[in-house]
């Protein structure tokens, strides 16, 4: 065998196809003079295939036999592209979530890189090859060429500069460069260059705040525990508490004594202030990472931050994996947030990768929220997290006041209208004295429903079970799918009855803004949801018209109730609290107080008092009791109790296997046969069977979507080791779809339709 004694030269890869046969490492010969590192991506033969791998280790031995073992192509970047934490990390999750490791090891690296798909981006730079004296002396004697002189004055002053720079100061600046290059004063070279996310990054600034008793408190907990390299912490900060500023105060600790810091958010789009807050205060060595970047900003940030140069990382659930060194901190804001569970597979929840991913490393976790998720209250009442609290909000302001408006009396009263009489009232106030309102209406469109007066038929779409739902246009209304996105013009007589009765019934986000405008002509009024965000950077565009006061009221769906800080924002109003405590979840409680708190939390936040409204049928509910006290602790010993004696997660599992077909009777028998398989399954392992509690073959709320029919096999466990080996064995079986039908596994999946 040619191999010298100590070197190693062969590698174990892992390749990039996921397939249980290809679980395992392959070995490869490493060519003479070629060198790699565990951790660094390779171009292999695989069968009559070029493959893509990661070596997960050098060996010096191998069993494979020599005419077996084939060489490897080639490195497909000088370095590692996934940190030896890293590799340990996928290889633990793979193994946890009985999946693949090339299923996990893909989440260590964009997405973008893998089949080559970004490449490096360079242009071309201009660099001084004269020394500074000789290139001062040439300027000053470029009398003839303001060009030439121009130019060299810029290098002067900062470089290498890219021609494209430079022609934002010298206007065609092309052939003053070649004179230049010709006399051996500058160089023109094709350089790399990053591409930074919505432009240039700001110098780093401070605004200097005394930090508050609360944030005090709590940094003195995070700071000592990040030395020691070990904790794990729930900060519950009410709305408007300061909760960045912590962040903020504890990262700027971690770049001091060189570590690197993961801010995690639910959603870059609706944060944009927490990007702006850390860039505006870290500078260039913040990096930002989430799905909307395009594939080469995304693999810039990303190589930013592999080389060392970001180190701090603020980004939605996928910034979990990012390759920074010398991890100090993760941070999870909103930690209630269900974006931050991947229900595809691999399944994960990022607040257990982070708390695997901080033991391993050696930093602190800290989760946060106003309204923290049951099961992290849970867990820090066990003692799991230490739980820091910021009971008060910052400079004394108060917590606004909320007031319930019972839409049952306004009814009565003879009001008809979506606004009671008292948010009206409360509007025209808050418009008087020039201040800020945000209304809250969590569904789009104007009318939620289209129905025949005198039959009862009800407008649904043809592909999906769901009824269709009116929405007022540049021309004319169009009745609109919310699940598929077909769209038909609204009948005018009943296609069931002929009857001409047809009305419109329920209201969203766009009866609401009219309704508005009614009441306050000339109020500048705008309008945050689905439909008003989809361009690009569409949120943005409108927080920004909220931020800057010419628009005075924000009407939206749940999008505006997150994190967002408008100091003249001093009136909340939740249109219609029953949209979400009615939904057909075991989540819908939680799911609700946490709405109507945060966005609750929107009012009040500078130096006026906030106040709140929120509009029910239901006042009595107390669920809106709790939010209107914003009485986290009582809610939360409610809903656990709830959630105890009912067997519902995070005390078991609800997990079911949703079968989709376009035929209807093959849904039928695939989810009886999926029953049968599952049922017989069980027998064969007794030790899944005593973990499971219930298993039903029952349709779901959403029958037909898509033009797919829908059926379902919901399954109640126990919360075990032997439950997750049950759940992979399902995912197994669910991945080949079979007789025209498909199947999916989901474990506690976020909606239940
Ligand atoms: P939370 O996330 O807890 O709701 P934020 O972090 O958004 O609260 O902070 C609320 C506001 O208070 C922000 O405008 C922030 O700039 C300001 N703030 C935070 N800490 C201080 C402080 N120590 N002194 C003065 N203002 C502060
Ligand atoms: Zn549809």
């Amino acid at each position: 065998m040619p191999w010298k004694e100590g070197a190693k030269v062969f590698c174990q890869v892992i390749v990039d196809i996921v397939h249980e046969n290809v679980a395992k490492p392959f070995t490869y010969r490493i060519p003479d003079g070629m060198e790699l590192a565990a951790g660094q991506r390779v171009a292999v033969p695989f069968g009559h295939l070029e493959k893509e791998g990661i070596v997960t280790a050098l060996v010096q031995e191998t069993d494979v036999s020599p005419e077996k073992l084939r060489n490897i192509i080639r490195p497909l970047e000088e370095y590692a592209a996934i940190p030896p934490e890293l590799m340990a990390l996928a290889e633990d999750m793979a193994r946890k979530c009985h999946c693949p490791p090339a299923e996990t090891l893909r989440l260590m690296i964009p997405a973008q890189m893998r089949g080559e798909r970004v490449h490096i981006k360079t242009e071309k730079t201009v660099f001084l090859c004269a020394g500074r004296e000789e290139a001062k002396a040439a300027a000053a004697a470029e009398t003839r060429s303001r060009k030439r002189n121009a130019i060299l004055n810029l290098l002067l002053e900062s470089q290498p500069r890219t021609i494209r720079e430079i022609s934002e100061y010298v206007n065609e600046p092309r052939e003053a460069l070649k004179k230049l290059a010709s006399e051996g004063l500058v160089e023109i070279t094709d350089s790399e260059i990053m591409r930074i996310p919505g432009g240039s990054v700001p110098q780093a600034s401070d605004p200097g705040y005394t930090l508050t008793e609360g944030q005090q408190e709590a940094l003195d907990e995070i700071l000592p525990a990040m030395e020691k390299g070990k904790g794990m912490f729930l900060l519950h900060g009410v709305t408007g508490s300061g909760k960045t500023e912590v962040f903020m105060a504890a990262v700027r600790k971690a770049l001091a004594s060189g570590k690197s810091a993961i801010i995690l958010v639910p959603e870059i789009a609706l944060t944009p202030q927490m990007v702006s807050w850390f860039r505006g205060r870290f500078g260039p060595v913040a990096a930002v990472i989430h799905s909307r970047l395009s594939a080469g900003e995304r693999y810039d940030e990303w190589r930013r931050i592999r080389r060392g140069e970001a180190r701090v990382v603020i980004g939605a659930r996928s910034a979990v994996f990012s390759p920074v060194e010398n991890l100090g901190m993760i941070v999870i804001d909103e930690e209630h947030e269900s974006t931050y569970l991947n229900d595809r597979h691999p399944r994960y929840d990022t607040r257990e990768v982070a708390a695997n991913r901080c033991e391993r490393e050696k930093a602190v976790l800290v989760l946060a929220s106003a309204t923290p998720s049951i099961l992290s209250f849970a867990k820090a009442r066990r003692g799991d997290y230490m739980l820091l609290e910021m009971p008060n909000r910052v400079n004394e302001r108060p917590l606004p006041d909320v007031e319930i408006a019972d839409m049952r009396s306004e009814l009565e009263g003879g009001n008809r209208s979506v606004l009671s009489g008292i948010l009206k009232k409360a509007l025209k106030e808050c418009c008087t004295r020039g201040e800020q309102a945000i209304l809250l209406m969590n569904r789009r469109g104007y009318n939620s429903f289209v129905s025949c007066r005198s039959c009862g038929y009800v407008v649904k779409c043809p592909n999906c079970d769901i009824s269709m739902t009116y929405h007022i246009g540049s021309q004319d209304g169009l009745l609109r799918c919310h699940y598929c996105g077909s769209t038909m013009l609204p009948p005018s007589e009943c296609p069931d009855c002929g009857g001409h009765y047809i009305r419109y019934f329920g209201a969203g986000t766009q009866k609401v803004e009219e309704e508005v405008r009614k009441l306050l002509p000339g109020i500048p009024t705008i309008r945050m949801d689905y439909d008003t965000t989809s361009g690009k950077d569409g949120h943005g565009k409108i927080l920004e018209e909220f931020r800057s006061g010419r628009a005075r009221i924000l009407i939206g769906t749940q999008m505006i109730a997150k994190g967002l800080d408008f100091p003249q924002v001093t009136l909340v109003g939740v249109i219609a609290a029953d949209l979400a405590l009615n939904l057909p979840d075991y989540r819908s409680r939680e799911r609700a107080f946490q709405l109507f708190t945060q966005v609750a939390g929107r009012a009040g936040r500078g130096s006026i008092p906030g106040r709140v409204i929120i509009q029910t049928y239901k006042p009595d509910d107390p669920v809106i009791g709790f939010a209107a006290r914003q009485d986290y602790r009582a809610f939360f010993e409610s809903e656990f109790r709830r959630r105890r004696n009912g067997l519902y997660p995070p005390f078991t599992n609800l997990a079911r296997m949703l079968i989709e077909s376009p035929d209807e009777e093959k849904a039928d028998r695939k989810a009886r046969e999926t029953e049968k398989y599952i049922c017989k399954l069980l027998e064969t392992h007794p030790e899944w069977q005593k973990k499971v509690l219930s298993i039903v073959n029952e349709p779901p709320s959403v029958q037909l979507l898509r033009g797919k029919h829908r059926r379902q096999v919901l399954m109640k466990t126990l919360v075990s080791k032997e439950t997750d080996e049950f759940f992979s064995t399902l995912s197994e079986i669910a991945e080949i779809p079979t007789d025209g039908a498909d199947i999916y596994l989901e474990v506690n999946p976020t909606t239940m339709i």
